[in-house]
């Protein structure tokens, strides 16, 4: 059976760095398998899904490259985990109980204070028909929960190895609400079944709903299965991210900090596995290099410095065609390659590149601080057109005819020719700048 891996976000918020790591390692798994991808949007939360955070998941796949064979909306499908939901209540896998939230929390709590684990008692499994005609004439609504068969639940988890739980040890989980509505336990199995999965690549903080939802796959006819769960990633202080708090959105990475999608897909997928982190240009480059038996069970940490270096060195390696559409959003629209390549080596986040594109194509104050010398200076400067040799020969005249080198040649050229200290190489800007600009400027004119 060929391979088919899923990345099943809810719309309830911006993704952050955390879902992204698994929608690429997904989509990594798949790719290296030759398999397909699915997005699937598990929207069953209708308070707080949102048609936003799904044009924002859309978003940011797309422009991390992570495009999708297949899509599946689970408020579309309502239907059918109607249907499933029929099926198990008939077969009295799925069992309705009318406890009130307060009633739960105060079995739970007394559970919790005899040092018991808070289990559900099944005590709605003890009612007999008398008893829900009652509860129900009281205006009571039943929700249904799955009865669990108290049995060992095991599987070989491609992260955790072999994983192993009691189903005695777990409570029976609440499938359908009060009003009806199926939950996530329910129609993420429905929808891995129908939609054939091969393997469930998820957060371990889902470890637990897997023991449960391998009996669930098992009731409802559905092949279950291969799971892996990877350790959640954490920010650089050890806490949790979350997607509420938009704290370190894939939004924000792209609007705010400039980041480029391969500095982000670099560092994913390589974050809290055996392999470097090292740049890379393309996705085809991580699918050759992506293991899932690299990744380790260690909790990785997301450091947004580490991700800026990527990303300065990302874009040192960058042809001008993989930036030029960001040049011109940001105006930059008779950028060339020529300039990116005399630019690139400086910049930490392409929009600094309009700082050196006013350095080359806009007046300039000049720091013209000894006049003299620029005066000797500009007097040598050869006729145009010019290349990438020429601030070679006229240095090298400069330096002959003043006697000047290093630093005490350079400098005072760089600050009248670009006001500033720092920069990309001269050799580089020079035939940027042009002629009548650097004569200007070593002037002491702004130009
Ligand atoms: N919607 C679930 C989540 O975002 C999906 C978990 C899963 O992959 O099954 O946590």
């Amino acid at each position: 059976m060929s391979v088919a891996v899923r990345f099943a976000p809810s719309p309830t918020g911006l993704l952050h760095v955390g879902n992204v790591r698994l929608a690429l390692v997904n989509w990594l798994f798949a790719r290296k398998a030759g398999g397909n991808f699915l997005l699937r949007l598990d929207d069953t939360d209708e308070e707080r899904s949102k048609p936003e955070y799904a044009e924002g998941i859309e978003r940011d796949l797309t422009w991390l490259g992570l495009t999708w064979d297949r899509f599946a909306r689970e408020s579309d499908r309502y239907g059918r985990y109607d249907e499933v939901a029929a099926a198990l209540k008939a077969s009295g896998r799925l069992y309705p109980c009318y406890e009130t939230p307060e009633e739960l929390n105060l079995k739970r709590a007394s559970l919790v204070s005899q040092g018991r684990p808070p289990i559900y008692d099944r005590a709605a499994l003890r009612l007999g028909d008398a008893d829900r005609a009652r509860l129900e004439s009281e205006g009571r609504k039943p929700h249904w929960r799955f009865k669990l068969e108290h049995r060992p639940v095991e599987w070989t988890d491609l992260v955790r190895g072999p994983v192993h739980f009691e189903g005695s040890a777990l409570s029976d989980p609440v499938l359908i609400r009060e009003d009806g509505r199926p939950l996530y336990t329910l129609t993420s199995v429905v929808d891995d079944a129908d939609l054939a999965i091969t393997h469930v690549i998820r957060g371990e903080d889902h470890v637990a709903n897997t023991a449960v939802q391998i009996q669930i796959f098992e009731a409802v006819g559905g092949a279950v299965p291969v799971f892996a769960h990877l350790p959640l990633l954490t920010d650089a202080t050890g806490q949790g991210l979350s997607k509420r708090l938009g704290s370190l959105s894939v939004a924000s990475l792209r609007e705010e900090e400039g980041i480029e999608p391969m500095a982000l897909a670099s560092l994913l997928a390589k974050l809290g596995t055996s392999d470097a982190i090292e740049p890379r240009l393309t996705l085809d480059e991580l699918v050759a290099e992506f293991d899932i038996a690299k990744v380790s069970r260690a909790t990785p940490k997301f450091d947004p410095e580490e991700l800026l270096r990527l990303n300065a060195r990302i874009l040192h390696l960058l042809p001008f065609e993989r930036v030029s559409g960001e040049l011109a959003a940001l105006g930059l629209t008779e950028a060339d390659a020529a300039f990116w390549e005399a630019v690139r080596p400086n910049l930490s986040r392409v929009a600094e590149a309009r700082d050196w594109w006013a350095v080359t194509h806009a007046p300039v104050a000049p720091a013209a601080d000894d006049p003299a010398f620029l005066a000797e200076a500009a007097a040598l400067l050869p006729e145009e057109p010019w290349d990438l040799s020429t601030w070679g020969t006229w240095t090298g005249a400069v330096k002959a005819k003043t006697g000047r080198k290093g630093k005490d040649l350079f400098l005072p050229l760089r600050r009248a020719l670009t006001g500033r200290d720092h920069g990309p190489e001269l050799k580089n800007l020079l035939p940027l700048i042009g002629r009548t600009r650097a004569q200007k400027r070593l002037a002491g004119e702004t130009a």
